[in-house]
């Protein structure tokens, strides 16, 4: 039988209320995670398209409560954004990624470079180049010890005092990358305008481009003008060897997915590393 029309808007009232509940639990838990040490970060490899080297680590947060199973980042960051809470855990990021670097620095890998992610909100705070140049500093870092990655919507709403901002970390040697390209608010003459280092093409694109002639052709065509405007190009999410093999035949320079590797702790991490520095 068909539900009729008041039936089902009651269905939908409870089904979104049930939704507003879960996720306000969700976000009061959030809250408690810092303190209780539920959070750690992930590092997932960058790896040369050319000689499969590790070029690059990009940190992704974790949250794992003591009292459940993980959360996915897809989840909680855009809850964390919504309450404001994502300052607090940004910063923590920051820290956290700094003092990861410091170490493996002091224990003798000086080759692995960590990027973090910044989201819209923790951008709209003016101060956050400021606190993460304090956070190098603090840790003893030079630019090129941590990059950032922003996706192109955070760029395009970005104020004076965060452009300027990021000049200064660009003219320092920070990397600075854009993240998901293609699927924001994307005019390629913005490229020109921002003071950015690379472009990490969105992973739709890289899952697409095999069966679809005009994924690829985005695809060529990000390259090209990536390339003539001096920046590095990431393909992101590379799955199989088929994506691999596109890839390698548009010339971009790094490449990041499960094929390669997945995100994985810091421990694991290390373990790569120390087989890189004894072959
Ligand atoms: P993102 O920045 O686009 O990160 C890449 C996501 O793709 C990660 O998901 C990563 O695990 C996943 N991925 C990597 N390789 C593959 C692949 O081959 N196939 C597929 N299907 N996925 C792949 P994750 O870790 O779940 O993070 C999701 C999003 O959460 C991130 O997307 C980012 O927007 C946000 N996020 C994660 N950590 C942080 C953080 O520390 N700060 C902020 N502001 N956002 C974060
Ligand atoms: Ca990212
Ligand atoms: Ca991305
Ligand atoms: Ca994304």
């Amino acid at each position: 039988a068909k539900l009729d029309g008041r039936g089902s808007l009651q269905l939908f009232q409870q089904t979104f209320h049930d939704e507003l509940v879960r996720q306000h639990r969700l976000a009061e838990r959030l809250e408690r995670a810092i303190d209780k040490r539920e959070l750690s970060l992930h590092y997932q490899p960058q790896v040369s398209a050319v000689s499969g080297r590790i070029e690059n680590l990009e940190a992704l947060l974790r949250w794992t409560p003591a009292d459940g199973p993980p959360v996915s980042p897809a989840e909680f960051i855009p809850l964390a954004e919504r309450s404001g809470l994502i300052h607090r855990l940004g910063d923590w990021v920051m820290e956290e990624a700094c003092r990861q670097q410091a170490a493996w620095r002091a224990a003798g890998f000086t080759e692995s470079r960590i990027d973090i992610n910044l989201s819209g909100r923790q951008v709209s705070r003016a101060d956050v180049l400021e606190r993460f140049e304090a956070c190098l500093a603090r840790h003893g870092l030079g630019a090129r010890d941590i990059g950032i990655e922003l996706t192109e919507n955070v760029l395009i709403t970005a104020d004076s005092r965060i452009l300027e901002g990021l000049r200064r970390l660009y003219h320092r040697g920070v990397r600075i990358a854009i993240d998901d390209f293609g699927t924001g608010y994307s005019s390629l003459s913005y490229l020109k305008h921002f003071p950015v280092t690379a472009i990490k093409i969105d992973r739709t694109f890289v899952r697409d481009a095999p069966g679809q002639p005009e994924d690829r052709a985005i695809m060529e065509a990000t390259v090209f003008i990536g390339h003539r405007l001096g920046l590095e190009v990431v393909a992101e999410g590379v799955e199989n060897e088929e994506q691999l093999t596109l890839i390698r035949e548009m010339h971009c320079d790094l490449v990041q997915g499960y094929y390669f590797f997945r995100p994985m702790p810091a421990f694991d991490i290390e373990r790569l590393l120390v087989g890189l520095v004894t072959t």
